[in-house]
């Protein structure tokens, strides 16, 4: 179910709205999850719960192109296995739902539209074949593609004539130059002049379709998220989701960037890794209370490493601030310590029952 156009305009002025704490993990369903994702989604749960605040899943799915069948299923079963269930989800529901953006097309459009009615973005009519020559050209010159913003400069006239035409067209955001420094809880202070080295992004598709950053922005705002805690990958788009949320005229929530999570040897975990799939690992055998164990002993954010902590322990040990920038190294073969550790511990809960007790 999608939502209806009087519940449209209640989220874009904000219908979740309070003090407390909201986090989110946003996965796209584009395949199982990984040890990177549950990695999120654990900061994310733990930062949550010390705070006394809601954990939130959103599915990213509006590249349908790259939806994989069983993925956003999955990732769910997932989270639930692993003892860190979200208090609102495609599954459970909540105050924002639906919780999978293919079912908040309506609300992405009504917020471009409101854009455009600022001047904050415009109709871009720029064919195909056209942005394949810019790239190309660009290409030679040895640049990097992007751009030139030329339907930024068509009169009133010119747009309405296209529109009578019948002509396809996207809608692009126009990216000021003056980006504000913003102080992540992580990287510190940070700032891109997105403007200096990108075109005016495309953020609704013409197929109706939004682009991750406008339905990213619009979600987290509309969802009440307070803090933002992702992956290190998305801190240079964090500039440009910060002049959105200038052009909404909205107050953006807190970021922060968590370190990537890398192989032993400093490689990128690569989804063709078996070894990486928390579906996988569970099959084998694994147990959740030895994944989090190695998720958390190569991270940061506690006072030190330590096997076998529980989840309350771990919300009680965990600091925002003790989170380092350099990335985390994943020691695969700690695994089978880390299991046999918890299986002569014994008394693992029921699978059901998994860090929930006492939280
Ligand atoms: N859908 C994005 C991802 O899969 C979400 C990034 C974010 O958390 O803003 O990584």
């Amino acid at each position: 179910m999608g939502l209806g156009a009087a519940a449209v305009g209640d989220a874009l002025r904000g219908a979740v709205r309070g003090s407390g704490v909201r986090v989110r993990f946003a996965p796209s369903p584009t395949g199982f999850l990984h040890l990177g994702g549950l990695r999120t989604a654990l900061y994310n749960y733990i930062f949550a719960k010390k705070h006394q605040g809601s954990f939130i899943l959103r599915l990213e799915d509006t590249d349908q192109s790259r939806v994989v069948p069983g993925a956003a299923e999955g990732i769910e079963d997932m989270l639930e296995w692993a003892g860190i269930p979200p208090e609102e989800s495609p599954r459970r529901g909540g105050p924002a739902a639906p919780y999978q953006q293919s079912q908040r097309l309506s609300l992405y459009r009504e917020a471009a539209e409101l854009l455009l009615e600022k001047g904050a973005a415009y109709r871009c009519f720029c064919t195909p074949q056209r942005l394949e020559l810019l790239k190309k050209e660009a290409l030679r010159n040895r640049q990097t593609p992007r751009y030139d913003n030329r339907c930024r400069h068509l009169s009133p006239k010119q747009v309405a004539e296209k529109v009578s035409q019948g002509a396809d067209s996207v809608m692009r955001f126009r990216l000021e130059e003056n980006s504000e420094p913003f102080c992540d809880l992580i990287h510190g202070w940070s700032k891109h002049v997105v403007a200096s080295i990108e075109g005016d992004p495309v953020i609704l598709k013409s197929d109706g379709f939004p682009t991750y950053h406008l339905a990213n922005v619009v979600d987290d705002h509309v969802m009440g998220i307070s803090h933002v805690l992702r992956g290190a990958e998305w801190l240079i788009s964090t500039s440009k989701h910060l002049l959105l949320y200038r052009a909404f005229g909205w107050d953006p929530p807190q970021f922060g960037h968590l370190p990537l999570l890398l192989n032993k040897d400093g490689s990128k975990l690569s989804k063709r890794q078996g070894d990486i799939f928390v579906e996988q690992l569970a099959q084998d055998g694994w147990l959740p209370e030895a994944l989090l164990d190695i998720m958390t002993n190569c991270g940061s954010g506690f006072a030190d490493n330590r096997m076998g902590r529980t989840l309350k322990e771990l919300i009680e040990e965990f600091n925002v601030s003790r989170i380092e920038r350099h990335s985390a190294l994943l020691d695969l073969e700690k695994l089978s310590e880390f299991n046999r550790w918890r299986n002569q511990r014994g008394g693992v809960a029921p699978a059901s029952m998994h860090f929930l007790v006492g939280c």
